[in-house]
């Protein structure tokens, strides 16, 4: 385990995570509402811009799922 800096709120935490225990229902929350959003409107193309309008996520978090691959690929 790593000393890491949460990427959300910026905290100091020891874990394997890129976000702290405390953001982590954060990330795993925009990570549905995004799965959720793409899935139920067949969005197959679109762009990160587009995608944070839609759902209120900041481009930093949809940039960072999108590097992860833990939101369905799309083409951006
Ligand atoms: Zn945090």
């Amino acid at each position: 385990m790593e000393f890491k800096k949460c990427v959300r709120c910026g905290s100091f935490f020891l874990s394997n995570n890129v976000v702290c225990p405390k953001c982590l229902p954060k990330d795993r929350c925009d990570i549905s509402k995004l799965t959720n959003y793409i899935n139920d409107n067949n969005i197959t193309n679109s762009t990160i811009t587009n995608l944070s309008q839609n759902t209120g996520i900041t481009l930093k978090n949809i940039n960072r799922y999108i590097n992860s691959d833990v939101i369905p690929k799309i083409n951006l």
